[in-house]
């Protein structure tokens, strides 16, 4: 199916004002180009542009875990009491919305789901054999955030990867973190966008562990300290490191400090949850062992926010090629006697998305040229093709790519070639 939207049908097009409580960058153009709606503080309703974004983030995260094993599943966001009294998590996590029914039962809302997944699992495997096991979700997770005020960065209601992996023993989850690690980083960079994974706080065997995938951004709530030779990376809340010292993993770099996302995090459970449900397997020595367990959150929503705050400049968004929401975005500009720019740009839209292009297409005629070529570069699809009288007369159309300053000429029909050897088309 030929993938063209027509902007005069499109629901959610740019608004002329930006939304007045909008404290970051992707807050403000998101909503301001459509893409998402406010409900309240940290709850987002995705407008078509918007989840089509969401959607992409999605099916490049869905591919690399497939890649490395892990098998999709989905579970409830609505959880009893009983599991999270279980675990603790009952009392102790502060961001567990518990919500009470009409006969007085209390039910959390999921903001991670080992509680689910480790009886769920466990009841279905009965020896060493069976292990080790990954599954994975891609869903809502809900969290009574006390600030949510960076947009996309910080939800009560958010989209989240969290896949959780069961092993015989603890160097089998090692083994595994160095795949998931490295899946995580060719996921950051499809999107292109470059991460660095904290360094783990202490290494000793018993003290559990967690690793973060962090993006460099003013708009990031984290603080890290990291080498500007090696790979070295570490959380400023958990390091008496400071800014400028000597990198205490090569010994040649000097330490830099700068703000973060945390846009993934890994880990490592131990046998916690194996132990908390009770829940063991037949191990090699015919005894009955818990399982080592690892937990991999991937912030789905927060990376589109993240994307917004990498890749905008003072007129709108960015958007890498691998994660517009379209290849193309057409532009008529004939004004009121545009008939013939009219009939043009359509045969325009119609066969480049007939080609496999997928194409927005402002066609809107109540629209002044200047409003349309605001929003295009507003919404931020990576290349934009005018069809504009001057052009028609000389049968060309304008070509830039939203990055680019100048527009050029291009031969209508050299067009689709064009773009088809420009491999940043792609996906
Ligand atoms: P943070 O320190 O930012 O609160 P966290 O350590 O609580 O994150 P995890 O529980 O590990 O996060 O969740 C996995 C991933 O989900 C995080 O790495 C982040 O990308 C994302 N995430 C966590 N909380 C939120 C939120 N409130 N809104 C959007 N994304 C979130
Ligand atoms: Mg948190």
């Amino acid at each position: 199916m030929p993938d063209l939207v027509r902007q005069s049908h499109l629901f959610g097009t740019p608004l002329r004002e930006p939304p007045k409580d909008a404290e970051t960058v992707n807050h403000r153009l998101l909503v301001r180009a459509g893409f998402v709606d406010q409900l309240m503080a940290g709850v987002y309703s995705y407008l078509p542009l918007g989840l089509r974004v969401l959607k992409k983030i999605e099916a490049i995260v869905r591919q690399e875990m497939n890649a490395i094993g892990g098998q999709e599943i989905l579970m409830p966001s609505l959880h009893p009491k009983a599991i999270w009294e279980r675990t603790g998590g009952w009392n102790s996590i502060d961001v567990l919305f518990k919500i009470k029914s009409r006969t007085d039962k209390e039910y959390a809302l999921g903001q991670s789901e080992e509680e689910v997944v480790t009886p769920l699992v466990m009841s279905r495997i009965n020896t060493y054999k069976e292990l080790p096991l990954a599954v994975y979700q891609i869903h809502w997770k809900f969290r009574d955030e006390l600030r949510s005020k960076s947009g996309l960065l910080r939800g009560r209601e958010f989209y989240m990867k969290d896949m959780y992996s069961f092993h015989e023993h603890q160097e089998d989850f090692e083994r595994f973190y160095e795949i998931v690690k490295n899946a995580y980083f060719r996921i950051f960079e499809r999107l292109g966008l470059s991460a660095k994974a904290t360094e783990a706080s202490g290494g000793s065997f018993s003290e559990k562990i967690s690793y973060e995938f962090m993006v460099l951004s003013d708009a990031g709530e984290d603080v890290i300290l990291f080498c500007d030779t090696c790979e070295f990376c570490v959380n400023a809340d958990i390091t008496k490191q400071k800014e400028g010292t000597t990198c205490p993993k090569c010994r040649k770099g000097f330490l830099k400090k700068a703000k973060a996302s945390e846009v993934g995090n890994v880990f490592d459970l131990g046998e916690k949850y194996g132990k908390d449900f009770d829940v063991s397997f037949l191990g090699r020595s015919g005894k009955k062992q818990y399982p080592v367990m690892g937990c991999y959150g991937i912030g789905i929503s927060r990376l589109m926010g993240i994307l917004v705050e990498t890749f905008h400049d003072e007129k709108g968004i960015l958007w890498p090629a691998a994660i517009a929401p379209f290849a193309l975005h057409i532009l008529e500009v004939g004004g009121r006697d545009g008939q013939a720019t009219r009939d043009a740009a359509e045969k325009l839209a119609t066969e480049l998305s007939g080609a496999g292009l997928s194409v927005l297409y402002d066609d809107r005629e109540g629209a002044r040229p200047g409003e349309k070529f605001a929003d295009a570069d507003l919404i931020g699809v990576p290349w934009r093709v005018v069809v504009s009288p001057k052009h028609l007369a000389n049968d060309t159309v304008g070509l830039k790519r939203r990055t680019e300053r100048e527009e050029r000429a291009v031969r209508t029909r050299d067009l689709a070639r064009t773009l088809r050897e420009t491999e940043s088309l792609a996906g």
